[in-house]
């Protein structure tokens, strides 16, 4: 699943190569990813030159003049550049043809993500678009404001930075290196951390971001790779603080990577967890 880093080097080499340029050509070649919110179908965006591309949530929204066509990628759907005498298909949902710029094709192994068709800024109607959380990334994502979200939460601290509708956006492998940044055992509940704990776990969401969108951006991989090795924990054996053999655990159905040593679990998580039986 792309991640919000992956997302942000998708959205500027796209940017980079497509801006201004115009549709001339489109492929549906798996029509269930495809929801037509305006009369009609790919079709109608030939000959328009896009505009932006914005991200919001998981989505990337691709502006033309008069229509919005809104991608969320979802598990397993990716993109890419391609020049037409490529060949090279696999999974492909849709694409779209660009003068002088060849093909942007959107592949998607699991059929899970969705294409929506708009009438330019109705994003409303798109489910999921405008549900999205503070952007982690924004001004706005203050040391007050996560404070203050924090502390009407009553689940595990995880699930909680997980949460889409809260904060825009972590997924799995960038939760995992956040909790190792702040110290914070991924199955602590939200409401036994104190104050300096949550500053801690801001300050972290917010380093370990940016420390990753630059390092995506700096490696300039072709947009359908992700680019994850330079993690600390995810999917690691070994803690690089302090050498002790890292952990695995289901936190809500997910698989948490953590350092037992860096990371102790709290008293209260302790009991918590066992009471739950989760
Ligand atoms: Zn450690």
């Amino acid at each position: 699943m792309p991640e919000l880093p992956d997302l942000l080097h998708i959205q500027a080499k796209l940017e980079e190569r497509l801006r201004g340029r115009k549709v001339i050509g489109e492929r549906l070649t798996s029509p269930v990813i495809l929801r037509c919110l305006v009369r009609g179908n790919l079709s109608l965006l030939l000959g328009r030159p896009l505009d932006e591309i914005r991200r919001r949530s998981h989505f990337l929204v691709f502006r033309f003049e008069g229509l919005d066509l809104a991608v969320n990628p979802m598990l397993a759907g990716r993109f890419r550049l391609a020049s037409p005498e490529d060949k090279d298909e696999g999974s492909l949902a849709f694409a779209l043809g660009f003068e002088g710029a060849g093909e942007l094709r959107y592949l998607d192994d699991k059929s899970m993500g969705k294409a929506y068709l708009a009438a330019a800024g109705d994003w409303n109607a798109i489910p999921g678009l405008n549900a999205g959380g503070i952007d982690i990334l924004s001004p706005q994502f203050t040391r007050e404001r996560f404070v203050s979200l924090l502390k009407h939460r009553r689940d595990q601290v995880r699930a909680f930075l997980l949460d889409k509708k809260a904060l825009d956006s972590l997924g799995n492998a960038y939760a995992d290196e956040v909790l190792f940044a702040a110290g914070i055992h991924p199955k602590t509940w939200c409401r036994t951390l104190s104050h300096e704990d949550a500053v801690r776990l801001h300050d972290a969401i917010v380093e370990v971001m940016n420390h990753a969108v630059a390092e995506v951006a700096r490696r300039d991989e072709p947009i359908e790779v992700k680019v994850r090795d330079f993690l600390k924990v995810r999917m690691k054996d070994q803690c690089p603080r302090c050498g002790a053999k890292l952990r695995r655990a289901g936190v809500r159905g997910m698989d948490a990577y953590f350092c037992p040593h860096c990371q102790p679990a709290t008293r209260s998580a302790l009991v918590d967890w066992t009471k739950t039986g989760k």
